[in-house]
């Protein structure tokens, strides 16, 4: 994964909720707003700089076009419903570890910086998504590796479950105030962002037991 300029979104953290500063809150920015302007940055500085994206490579290095996140959830859904393999205990584990656990692309760039909070590293982050995936889709297990229909092609259960952690990533990184509110603020309740749950959310539209057909509505909840 990598930090890159691009498409950004607003940064949705609320860093001057106590509104008792002026002065915008990204590294090295000096310019005031005004005092009760709670995201605590300037004019120039409401949108993230970065914007975390993911890359996935073949195994010769290659570049390939990674699926998305409704092709992923839907490749999975099908893989599960031809054995005897709930998938609602995997993504709410997902859900467990992946939801405020990421910092903020800013945060993660170093261009904001919360004195006394250890800022985790993506690595470290990706790591424990991926010991979770191992639980359910262990590497010793030949059906782990089992290659599943996507419109980008075959590409195996756990490539497809590896490739989906790390868009959760992203999806908290750019766009979720949830790691904000629970180490910063120490306030989780104060999140006001889905961040990686929208993803999540389609999942479970798409397992609901709605008594209609949902499957294609669903999509609007994968942007
Ligand atoms: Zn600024």
């Amino acid at each position: 994964m990598e930090q890159t300029t691009g498409r950004n979104h607003i940064n949705r953290n609320k860093l001057n909720h106590l509104a008792n500063d002026r002065v915008c809150k990204i590294v090295g920015c000096n310019n005031d707003f005004r005092i009760n302007r709670t995201s605590g940055f300037c004019d120039n500085h409401e949108f993230h700089e970065h914007d975390l994206y993911l890359e996935l490579h073949d195994p010769a290095g290659t570049l390939v076009n990674a699926p998305a996140h409704k092709d992923i959830i839907d490749a999975l859904i099908e893989w599960s419903s031809t054995r005897n393999f709930g998938l609602l205990p995997f993504f709410s584990s997902l859900s467990f570890n992946s939801l405020g656990n990421v910092p903020d692309v800013s945060t993660l760039a170093g261009k904001v910086v919360h004195p006394g909070i250890t800022v985790p590293t993506i690595g470290s982050i990706y790591d424990s998504l991926i010991e979770v995936i191992n639980n359910y889709f262990p590497v010793n297990n030949n059906s782990s590796y089992q290659p599943l229909k996507t419109p980008r092609g075959e590409i195996p259960a756990i490539v497809l479950a590896y490739t989906f952690a790390g868009l959760l990533i992203c999806e908290e990184a750019n766009r979720g105030d949830r790691w904000f509110c629970r180490m910063v603020r120490k306030e989780e309740a104060k999140t006001t962002q889905l961040g990686a749950a929208m993803p999540i959310a389609y999942f479970a539209t798409r397992i609901f037991p709605w008594g209609v057909e949902m499957n294609k509505s669903a999509r609007n909840l994968t942007r």
